[in-house]
């Protein structure tokens, strides 16, 4: 049984006595526990945190850079074990992991970068021999919150600017899948951060809410479900912090009559079923546009009944577990509340045979397999609530501005896609639909570390998405300097207000 700590300064730490238990999905097994942060484990981590800070924030530009390319390196030598703690506690199998290590790289990469992205503007003479610049310095103490689905990528897309920036960071992870966090912080150990500066308090509310207000920390960054989005951003403001924080999602495909529709199933089953759907940018929902809903269908039908369902570590797995029984449950209800709401079970998850075994629902562990439910009624509850599962629903439509209604009239506005061989269409869709990130003929579009991610209305509270020169942003406050350095033709005393003269 393995027992996971805090990393506070440099070290594992105890903290109080209350833990949690941490599961095999594949199984059901209990394979250890996790320590449950209290005020004073949280308060120790920020003192850490609070006393590395000068020190790391006076470190040099390219100092700072070299720590974080030997981490990268590091992160890269030591993918295969992330990856394999990741799906032993998360489910999703071993590729899968290993692709999340590899975005979230991208973001270290793209924070190596750092001299360049904190490069200020400098104008010579603004007025006469006056000279301005802006430079921009780290907050302090900064939090980053996350959940269970991207155990590494997640926290990856927050830590490497916030310390790259200058910042010490705390990272809260989910309590449901902790041990990549630990991973993470002896490699830091090992490329150079100084101890104090990245720290790893787990936990749940008592240990968010200790964040929140804790008055040394000055950033809060969040990614989980809207309610506790919407209230990380409620506290955390009102508590005095910046804070980012990145709900929900009910990810909608619409499919125009000229779309390829093999592209659209390949598609619609990779970015409905990978990660088991528990990932935020996951397809959850088909709309075709008349007449390619049979069809589409068909085609779809046909992909699901290949995949592959077993243990994330046995490689011909290709989708994995759900992450705990209770979760497995909640999805497994829609697939009942779907029927009575008039939608078709046209694949049952519960009958998947778990690799050649027993059907899902009978096989030990968290198990739902794949499953379509085809004409779900625009506005049903399986249409408009996140599921987060592997239950993909087909909503026809009759036309484009139909589609583009459905999906604007939604609570979130994470991600989306538009699958056609028109480029108009697809240009009028982009403009016209009110989501934070769009794919034309891509289902998962994540964008790359330099450009900014985050959705739109209750996809992300706060006006800051995560990474890319955003992240910059969010991680650093601005000054701007006004010089001037006296000459012979210093003019003397003038009480006029000072003009641009
Ligand atoms: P969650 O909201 O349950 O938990 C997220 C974090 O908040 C965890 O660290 C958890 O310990 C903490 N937390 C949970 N309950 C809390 C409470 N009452 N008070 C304070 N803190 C609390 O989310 P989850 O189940 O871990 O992750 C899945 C959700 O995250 C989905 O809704 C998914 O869409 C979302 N998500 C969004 C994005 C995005 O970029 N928008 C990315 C990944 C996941």
């Amino acid at each position: 049984m393995k027992s996971v700590k805090h990393w506070i300064n440099g070290a594992l730490a105890d903290g109080g006595s209350r833990t949690q238990e941490i599961y095999n999905p594949a199984t059901g097994e209990v394979s250890g526990a996790v320590a449950m942060a209290t005020a004073a484990d949280v308060d120790a981590a920020v003192a850490a945190a609070l006393a590395a800070f000068p020190a790391w924030r006076d470190s040099s530009l390219v100092k700072r850079s070299q720590v974080l390319f030997r981490f990268r390196e590091l992160m890269y030598a030591h993918r295969d074990e992330l990856a394999a703690l990741i799906s032993a506690e998360h489910g999703k199998v071993h590729s899968d992991a290993l692709g999340e290590v590899s975005r979230g790289l991208e973001v270290v990469e793209f924070a190596c970068g750092i001299p360049h992205l904190l490069k200020g503007g400098f104008s010579e003479g603004v007025s006469t021999r006056v000279d301005s610049y802006s430079i921009r310095q780290p907050l302090g103490v900064v939090a980053g919150i996350t959940p269970f689905n991207f155990p590494a990528m997640v926290p990856m897309w927050m830590y490497p600017i916030a310390i790259a920036c200058g910042n010490a960071f705390i990272l809260k992870p989910s309590e449901k899948d902790p041990s990549a966090s630990l991973l993470m912080a002896r490699l830091w150990q090992e490329a150079g951060l100084p101890d104090g500066v990245f720290n790893v308090v787990q936990g749940d509310k008592a240990a968010v809410d200790r964040l929140l207000e804790h008055p040394d920390v000055k950033a809060v960054s969040f990614v989980g479900s809207t309610p506790i989005a919407r209230y990380v951003y409620e506290t955390g403001t009102a508590h005095g912090k910046r804070v980012q924080a990145l709900g929900g999602a009910k990810n909608h495909m619409l499919v125009l009559p000229d779309a390829d529709l093999d592209l659209v199933a390949d598609s619609a089953v990779s970015a409905g079923f990978g990660s088991a759907g528990e990932r935020c940018m996951a397809i959850s929902v088909v709309l075709a546009v008349d007449p390619v809903g049979d069809d589409l269908v068909k085609k779809i039908v046909e992909r699901v009944d290949k995949l592959v369902i077993g243990p994330g570590d046995d490689p011909r797995s290709e989708m994995g577990p759900l992450v705990t029984g209770p979760h497995r449950d909640k999805v497994a209800s829609y697939l009942d509340l779907g029927v009575s709401e008039g939608a078709t079970l046209v694949v049952d998850g519960r009958r998947t045979e778990v690799l050649g075994g027993a059907p899902a629902a009978e096989t030990p562990g968290f198990w739902l397999g794949p499953t379509v439910l085809d004409h779900v009624p625009a506005g049903s509850r399986v249409h408009t609530e996140e599921i987060f599962g592997p239950v993909l629903s087909i909503v026809r439509v009759s036309s484009y501005e139909e589609g583009l209604k459905l999906i604007n009239g939604l609570e979130f506005g994470n991600g989306t896609a538009v699958f056609t061989n028109d480029g108009g269409a697809a240009r009028r869709f982009q403009n016209e639909v009110e989501v934070g990130m769009i794919g034309i003929n891509v289902p998962i579009p994540v964008p790359m570390a330099f450009y900014s991610f985050g959705g739109w209305k209750s996809s992300l509270f706060g006006d800051t998405h995560v990474h890319g020169t955003e992240g910059v942003h969010f991680y650093t406050r601005g000054k701007v300097v006004t010089s001037r350095w006296l000459d012979p033709s210093h003019g003397g005393v003038n009480l006029g207000f000072p003009t641009n003269g």
